[in-house]
Order: C-alpha cells, then structure tokens, then sequence
C-alpha cells in the first residue's frame, strides 16, 4: 500500500512523542528510585551509626545487653541488625536467629565497615528479594573494632516504585493516544493544501483550466498554490487568446470568399452580355482574392515568428542600406500618392541586427504610414545608434491614431476603422507582425500619434538583446 505524505508525518510525529514519553518515564523512574534508595540508605547508616556509638564497645561483649540495644532498635525500624566482631563473625542479631550466630560474613559492607567505613548497598537476594545492606564500624580505642550491620527489606520501596511505574505507563498510554490523534489530525491539515493542490493538477490536467486552489498562509505552500493559480490563469488566457484568434481568422477569411462566391454566383445565374459588366467583376473578384492572399500571408508570417524557438541570428549590417532598400520598394507607390519619402539615418551607422526581421518591420511600417498618409505628406525614416541601443523611427504626417486606440493597434485584426482599413487594403495583421518581428530581436516598440498631425512608430534594438525565443500571445 502506498502510504501518503499524511500518514508518514502523523506516524513521524506519533513516534517521536512515544520515544520521548519513554525516555521522560524511563528517567523519571531511576531518578526516583536513586532518591528512594538514597533515602533508604542514609536512614539504615544513621540508625547503625545511633547503635555503634550508644552500645560502644560493650557491644562487641555479644551479651544480653547488646542483644536487647539491637533488638529494640530492629523493632522500632523493622530492620534487623547484625553485630559482628573484627573477623566478621556473627555476635549479635535481633532476630535471635541461631542460623548466623558464629559465622563470619563476607558482604562487601562489612568489610568495608570493618575497614572503618560506613558502607550501604542494595542487592538481590537468591529469592529474589531485595535488601539493603548499611555497615558501621564499631570504634575501640580509636581502630574498628567489630561492626554494625542493619539489614532493611526494599520491598515497600520497590512496591511504591511499581505503582508510580503503572500509572506513568496509564497517563502515558493516554498521552500517546491524545498525541497520535492530534498527529493526525495536524498533519492533515498540513498536507490538505497539497491534497487540494493534487486534486486542481488532475483537473487542470483533464483540460480544466479554470481549476484554482485556495491560498492559505504565507508558507511555501501558500507560495506553491499563488504561483499554481498564476499559471492556470496564464494558461486560460493563451488559450482564450487562441481561441479568439482562431474565430478572428475565420471570419476575416471568410468575408472575403463571400465577397468573390457572391460575385461569381451573380455572374454565373446573371443574363448580363456586356463584357465590361464581366471584367468589373472579376476585377473585383481578383481584389478580394488579393486580401485573401494578404491575410494568409500576415497569417503565415505571425505563425513563422511564433514557431521560431531559437534567437535570431545577428549580424553587423549598414542600416542605412536596409532602410534605402525598403525605402526604395516604396519609392514609386509613394510618388503615385504623392508623399514624400525620406531617409535621415546618419552615415555608417551598423548595428548587430538580423536583416531579414529588421526589413520585414520597416516594410510594415512604411505600408501603414503610406497608407495612412494622404497626398502633400511626408513619410521619414530616422535611425541612430545611442548607448541604449539601435533606435529606428517612421514618422508620417498622416491621420494619426486617436489616443484610446492606442493600447490596442498591435493587437492582431485590430483597426482603428474597419471599412477604411478594408478599403485600403489593410488586414489588421501588421502591427502584430512588427510586434512579434521587434519582440524576436529582443527589442520593443513604441507608438506616439495626434489624430489629425501624424504618427511616430519607434522601435528600439538594445545593445545586447536578451535571448528572445517564443512570444506570449
Ligand atoms: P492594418 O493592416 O489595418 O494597417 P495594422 O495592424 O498594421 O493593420 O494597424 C492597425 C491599425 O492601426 C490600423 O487599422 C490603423 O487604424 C492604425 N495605424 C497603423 N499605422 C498607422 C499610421 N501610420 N497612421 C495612422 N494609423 C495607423
């Protein structure tokens, strides 16, 4: 089975307080019963050192008296106290037992205390019980003279210490039960941002574009989820644009067929002998097919910059030459329309350019200006090379464009008025193409216009042009 990211952090979480609950319990249990038996210890070598120093060396005479000092003791405390001589052997013991009497012990304490140091430990017995060993010596002229045994049970210690562990384990078992809970419940709420992010990839992945998510936080999942939303809205506004530029298409193609089927069709069902009548029309009919072909042609042109992934190539080239030839395709076209083209590029001006984008910009540029400019005007073409790049500029003295429109006429089929582009021949593709074509040269364009005065395009190369590959829409 494949565990999600919920589940591994709630089983991370589970695991991390289950170990630390354990070590806190583990610790707290041996700190207690360090305590406990410190205690235990102090109380055993106090009470031994309480026998030693009343009973002296009388003790060591193992009569009566001492028999009774020990027991009195012993039954006041419930230990059982030893008294053993300078080798160890057995002279007293409360418990009047007869099994130890005379025989030498060799506990580690007595010997210590024999040495003349208090010594107390704890140890197990073969039975399993514990017992605590504290061992004095008993003074004689200043040197140990025998020792002071008392030997306390531990079970009570012990018992208490097997409750305290019961109920650590119940409170922990219920801590752990409350943290695991939580575990998951945090960590769902930690991973429901991605869940939800899961859930928006798969739609937008079935075609969904409007999928978004809901931005929580400012963490980087609040992040992931704004850029993950930026992207759809990005993805649905190319795609709206295509489809837009699809129907555009479409019906920009289309009105010119009707134009040519309906003049056939009347020539075709019509009873007209005139041979002008004919020629008219055809005439008219070679026109529209001239604005198909204009329209397929931008159509052509903006799919081959689109299409184009790669920079261009660059090379130095005399822009005054490029524009001269432009210019010189204009010359006759210009003359018949009776403007007036100049060229103002200073001499030797080169630049890195690409010529072929550089010629197809200026020859949109001078089609608009030419066809926007009535007869007595002036169409300039000005280039200069500055530290902020190569900047070209066609001005005309033409129409100009009103100021509301100026966002809009590099969008592609956009015109200013549509039955005068129509009549001039405009298709609405060429400020796109200049758009895309500057855009490829990593450069940008400008327009600056007054209705009645005229139109400036500029558009600026700079000096080393960031890579420019496929254009947004
Ligand atoms: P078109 O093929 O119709 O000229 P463009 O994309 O080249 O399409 O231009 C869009 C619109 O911008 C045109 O319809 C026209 O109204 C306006 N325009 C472009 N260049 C000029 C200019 N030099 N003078 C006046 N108007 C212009």
């Amino acid at each position: 089975m494949r565990l999600g990211i919920r589940w591994k952090l709630a089983a991370t979480y589970f695991l991390l307080i289950i170990w630390i609950l354990a070590g806190t319990n583990l610790l707290l249990l041996h700190t207690l019963e360090q305590d406990y038996l410190g205690r235990r210890q102090a109380t055993a070598l106090a009470g031994a050192n309480i026998i030693a120093a009343s009973g002296g060396p009388d003790l060591l005479r193992g009569d009566r008296n001492a028999f009774y000092l020990a027991r009195r003791f012993g039954e006041q405390t419930g230990a059982r106290v030893l008294v053993v001589d300078r080798t160890g052997r057995v002279l007293v013991d409360s418990f009047g037992e007869s099994r130890l009497e005379g025989k030498a012990l060799r506990h580690e304490e007595v010997q210590a205390a024999l040495a003349g140091k208090n010594a107390a430990g704890a140890h197990v017995l073969a039975d399993g019980e514990r017992v605590l060993y504290a061992a004095v010596p008993v003074a004689v002229d200043g040197a140990p003279g025998g020792a002071v045994m008392v030997v306390t049970a531990l079970d009570d210690v012990y018992a208490a210490l097997a409750q305290v562990r019961t109920r650590l384990s119940l409170v922990s078992l219920a801590a752990g039960l409350l943290a695991g809970l939580l575990a998951v419940a945090l960590a769902g709420l930690l991973t429901r941002p991605v869940a939800e992010l899961k859930r928006a990839v798969q739609r937008m992945a079935r075609g969904h574009l409007d999928a978004r998510v809901p931005v929580r936080g400012g963490d980087e999942l609040g992040d992931l989820a704004a850029a993950f939303n930026a992207m759809g809205a990005e993805l649905a506004r190319v795609d709206r644009m295509r489809r837009e530029f699809l129907a555009n298409a479409s019906h920009e193609l289309k009105s010119p067929l009707s134009s040519i089927k309906a003049l056939a069709q009347s020539l075709v069902d019509g009873r007209e002998e005139d041979v002008e009548v004919y020629r008219e029309f055809l005439r008219d009919i070679d026109g529209e097919i001239d604005r198909l072909g204009r329209l397929v042609n931008g159509l052509l042109t903006i799919a081959r910059l689109e299409g184009e992934e790669r920079p261009p190539e660059n090379r130095v080239e005399d822009v005054g030459r490029i524009v001269e030839q432009v210019l010189g395709l204009n010359r006759a076209r210009a003359a018949q329309n009776g403007v007036t083209l100049r060229s103002e590029v200073r001499e030797g001006t080169e630049w890195p350019v690409n010529r072929d984008l550089l010629t197809l910009v200026l020859v949109n540029l001078l089609d608009n200006a030419l066809r926007y400019t009535p007869a007595g005007g002036e169409v300039t073409v000005q280039a200069q090379a500055g530290k902020d790049g190569l900047e070209i500029t066609v001005r005309d003295t033409g129409v100009g464009i009103p100021e509301e429109e100026l966002p809009y006429i590099f969008e592609r089929f956009y015109r200013v008025d549509r039955a005068r582009a129509r009549e001039t021949g405009g298709t609405g593709l060429g400020l796109a193409i200049v758009r895309q074509a500057v855009r490829r040269m990593g450069g940008r364009v400008t327009v600056e216009s007054k209705t009645g005065a005229g139109t400036a395009f500029t558009i600026l190369l700079p000096a080393c042009p960031q890579a420019a590959g496929g254009d947004r829409l």
